[in-house]
């Protein structure tokens, strides 16, 4: 197995000195991070009200305007007329756009799954015609995969592409459906089939003959955005704009889609950071029975808890980005391997960024959801800006793959890995399963401090690897069939993930630390280790329950006793411990 490979962190503990943090932040990603804050809270943050009432026009300006700080280019390379930020750069700017409202989504669109498409798969001549546009802010990008017969299953598109007499054009009919920033987007990265059947991608101009939208949609959230269905009535795209390969198109549509995964995660750490604050700010100045209400328990616990999940999926994101930027970096994005090579890295990492995209959006809706119990009445008015997190966050769960679906991927691109020779999957279930016969075999976790955590985070990857090895071996047929249990495998592996990039940053801070666990990431770990324990082991009983009977289910349970046992912390004091900074701090703050 190559070091670093995609999966690789369910088998062995990552080395803090290959993994990025977001400690180690240079004094370019710090400007890059104070160039986007400063312009987000400038021009966009005041206007977020208008932007909510969709004030005419103001989106596309603000979005071209954001240009010019870098912030519709960072992704494409100096070439064509961007930034070539490198992925943390760039991940760093997706973190500070929620500060923008509405804006975020657009912008993420924009950047993301709106240019990417070009940048990674366009042919020379297409990356010249678009990208200088897509990064100046002349042009906005939009990504048309959606259709109304066709949402978590896109391969099933209707939408159809004929290659005219004289070959000169495609044809294409059908309909796109909830496509953000439809209504000022210049051009429309979209699919079609060829002749019914060659599913492959097109990019469309705005101003192609027979191209119409629908209505705006009435959201939920995200009221700022432009979302309305793209109708293709006898539209004819030249055959210079076929993306790609005739018939690749999934190629295209679902690697984009893992950038667009893991950006997501990206945007809903830094929403997070944002409803905290507010929620920091409005416990320490709403005082009830004679005392801010930030003295509370109760109100403690919730915000140690949603500062502890902040800091976990920043540790994730973060993680995943470097491992990102260290296979792409050396990639001539002017070659035509281009597409293959990027698609080849970033599939690497395909399980890591749906990983992230599942923990990102559901830590964010706990943080909104908290933030506005916090906010008692007032957070369900209006006027106070957690009303419209709370709103905001959900379709977190449901856009970039629904969440369902991403914890199906999960198990399955694993398990494609490991048939491809890539991950030594299956030979570590098997010898994860011959151990559980042995009591010798599994070691019981020290009782505290670091080699505790570090000791827990390997069982829980014994047990990871216990659960889908029973799983697999139960239904070796059917397996597909399984989803549930699919979908608590993979629960189990995303913790492993959240445990080990956690416990990589605080042993990196450590090593910093002339080898002491700093204070406030140290109480984190511990919280969360052990509540990520509690969770893997209810989990687990539930898998084995489903899948063995008698004995062989005792054998099973008696091995998960035994890689579940540890001296609980306390908790209840680590986590107050962590709200009160915070609330000294007044906003997120772990150092
Ligand atoms: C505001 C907004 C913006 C959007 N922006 C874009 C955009 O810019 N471009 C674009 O292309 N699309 C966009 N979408 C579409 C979005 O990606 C889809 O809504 C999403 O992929 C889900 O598809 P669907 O709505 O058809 O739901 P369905 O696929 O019908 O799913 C319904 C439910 O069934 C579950 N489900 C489906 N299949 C399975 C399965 N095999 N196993 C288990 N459960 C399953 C899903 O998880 C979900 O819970 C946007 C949607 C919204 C609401």
């Amino acid at each position: 197995m190559e070091k670093n490979a995609g999966g690789s962190f369910l088998l062995e503990t990552a080395d803090p000195d290959d993994i990025f943090t977001p400690e180690d932040m240079t004094e370019e990603h710090k400007l890059v991070a104070k160039a986007a804050e400063e312009f987000l809270l400038g021009e966009v943050a005041p206007v977020i009200d208008d932007l909510e009432a969709k004030k005419e026009g103001l989106m596309p300006q603000l979005l071209r305007k954001s240009a010019e700080v870098g912030l519709m280019g960072g992704d494409i390379p100096e070439e064509y007329g961007g930034m070539g930020l490198d992925k943390i750069s760039s991940l760093i700017i997706t973190e500070k756009v929620p500060l923008g409202g509405p804006f975020a989504v657009a912008n993420v669109d924009h950047t993301g799954i709106g240019s990417l498409p070009i940048v990674y798969f366009g042919n020379d001549e297409q990356k010249k015609r678009y990208l200088p546009g897509l990064a100046n802010g002349e042009l906005i990008g939009s990504y048309a995969l959606t259709e109304p017969e066709a949402g978590t299953d896109a391969l099933n598109a209707k939408t159809t592409a004929t290659l005219s007499e004289g070959g000169k054009y495609y044809i294409l009919n059908g309909e796109k459906q909830f496509i953000t920033n439809a209504g000022y987007a210049d051009i429309f990265i979209t699919y079609a089939k060829i002749d019914g059947e060659q599913f492959t991608g097109f990019i469309i101009d705005r101003d192609s003959e027979g191209l119409s939208l629908g209505e705006e949609e009435d959201k939920m959230g995200i009221r700022g955005t432009s979302t309305r269905s793209l109708i293709l009535d006898n539209v004819k795209v030249p055959v210079e704009n076929l993306l790609f390969k005739p018939g690749k198109g999934h190629v295209v549509a679902f690697n984009i889609l893992n950038i667009g995964r893991y950006k997501l995660g990206g945007a809903c750490v830094g929403a997070a950071k944002l409803a905290l604050a507010d929620t920091i700010q409005y416990a320490k100045s709403r005082v009830q029975f004679g005392h801010p209400i930030a003295d509370f328990g109760l109100i403690k616990e919730k915000i140690g808890e949603m500062v502890i999940r902040t800091f976990v999926a920043e540790s994730m994101v973060y993680r995943n980005a470097g491992l990102i930027e260290d296979r792409l970096k050396d990639i001539d994005m002017t070659s035509p391997e281009a597409g293959f090579e990027s698609a080849r890295g970033i599939e690497e990492y395909a399980t890591e960024c749906s990983i992230n995209k599942v923990y990102g959006s559901e830590m964010l809706d706990y943080v909104v959801d908290e933030a506005v119990q916090i906010h008692g009445g007032y957070g369900y008015i209006k006027d106070y800006p957690v009303e419209r997190y709370y709103r905001d966050s959900r379709i977190n769960r449901i856009f970039e793959g629904t969440n369902e679906i991403n914890r199906l991927l999960i198990l399955r691109m694993l398990l494609r890995r490991a048939l491809k020779g890539e991950l030594p999957l299956v030979q570590a279930m098997k010898q994860a399963a011959s151990d559980l016969l042995k009591p010798s075999g599994l070691r019981q976790a020290p009782q505290e401090g670091m080699e505790m955590l570090e000791s827990l985070t390997e069982n829980a990857k014994k047990i990871g690897l216990l659960v889908a090895g029973a799983v697999y071996q139960a239904h070796p047929d059917d397996l597909s069939e399984q989803q549930e249990l699919i979908g608590m495998i993979s629960d189990i592996i995303i913790e492993i993930f959240a445990m080990d990039s956690l416990l990589a940053r605080v042993k990196k801070m450590m090593k910093r630390n002339n080898g002491e666990m700093p204070e406030i990431p140290g109480a984190i770990a511990n919280v969360y280790v052990i509540d990520a324990m509690m969770r893997i082991e209810r989990w687990a009983k539930l898998i084995f329950a489903a899948v063995a009977q008698g004995d062989v289910l005792r054998t099973q349970l008696s091995a998960l006793k035994r890689l579940t046992r540890y001296m609980p912390v306390n908790s209840v004091a680590l986590r107050r411990k962590v709200a009160d900074r915070v609330l000294q701090a007044g906003r997120y703050l772990v150092s």
